[in-house]
């Protein structure tokens, strides 16, 4: 006789156990990688099924990628905690679920205040067929005309409004911590005949624009 096809049932959430967390669709979770020396995967779940009895839970999930893992590699400007939203979906158990954690925008992950084990920050989609990125391009700053990587220290130009990472203009990262205002060499000559008229400026500043020129 044919065996039927056992059928699933689609749970609206489930505890993994051995974390004691409810998760559910739309949740964004760390796997367990069948490699323990690798780093947790990065998924969301899209749906919970199990089999009849309840039992034998499975999640339909959709990866994220590291750079790392992708086509191209990691990049200067991809963060530590950057992940690519793909397109590969999987079933794995349920049970293999490390833990939850938060995939944040760009711009959220760029406004914590602290950034923990399990915030992750999301720009790209990924194809992970073709290593394709979505958007494929992005702004670009400084003279190295990077991506900004939320990690590194940028100032702002107060004349044009780029971004500089300090050792493109030849500042270590406490010099820069240390400026009051700050003008690029293209907006230097202007800026300082401003800071010059406004009272508001300190002697500090012009120093500061000062030592930037006589570094050239
Ligand atoms: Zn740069
Ligand atoms: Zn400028």
């Amino acid at each position: 006789m044919a065996k039927a096809k056992a059928p699933k049932r689609t749970l609206e959430s489930y505890t993994v156990k051995s974390i004691n967390k409810t998760v559910k669709p739309g949740d964004c979770v760390l796997m367990r990688p069948g490699d323990p020396s690798k780093p947790s995967y990065v998924a969301k779940i899209e749906r919970i099924e199990s089999d009849a009895r309840g039992a034998n839970v499975k999640a339909h999930v959709r990866w994220y990628y590291r750079p790392e893992e992708s086509i191209g590699g990691r990049r200067q400007f991809h963060g530590s905690k950057e992940v690519f939203f793909s397109d590969h979906s999987d079933i794995q158990s349920a049970d293999t679920i490390e833990g939850k954690c938060t995939v944040h925008s760009f711009k959220s992950y760029t406004k914590l205040d602290s950034v923990g084990n399990d915030d992750f920050f999301c720009r790209f989609e990924y194809n992970s067929s073709t290593g394709a990125f979505n958007p494929d391009r992005v702004a670009v700053y400084c003279k190295c005309e990077m991506p900004y990587n939320p990690d590194d220290l940028m100032v702002q130009c107060e004349g044009c409004s780029d971004w500089f990472h300090p050792a493109c203009i030849n500042m270590t990262v406490e010099e820069a911590k240390r400026l009051d205002h700050f003008f690029c060499e293209t907006c230097s000559t202007e800026g300082q005949k401003n800071l010059q008229n406004s009272h508001a400026a300190t002697r500090h500043s012009e120093t500061k624009v000062d030592t930037k020129r006589r570094r050239r």
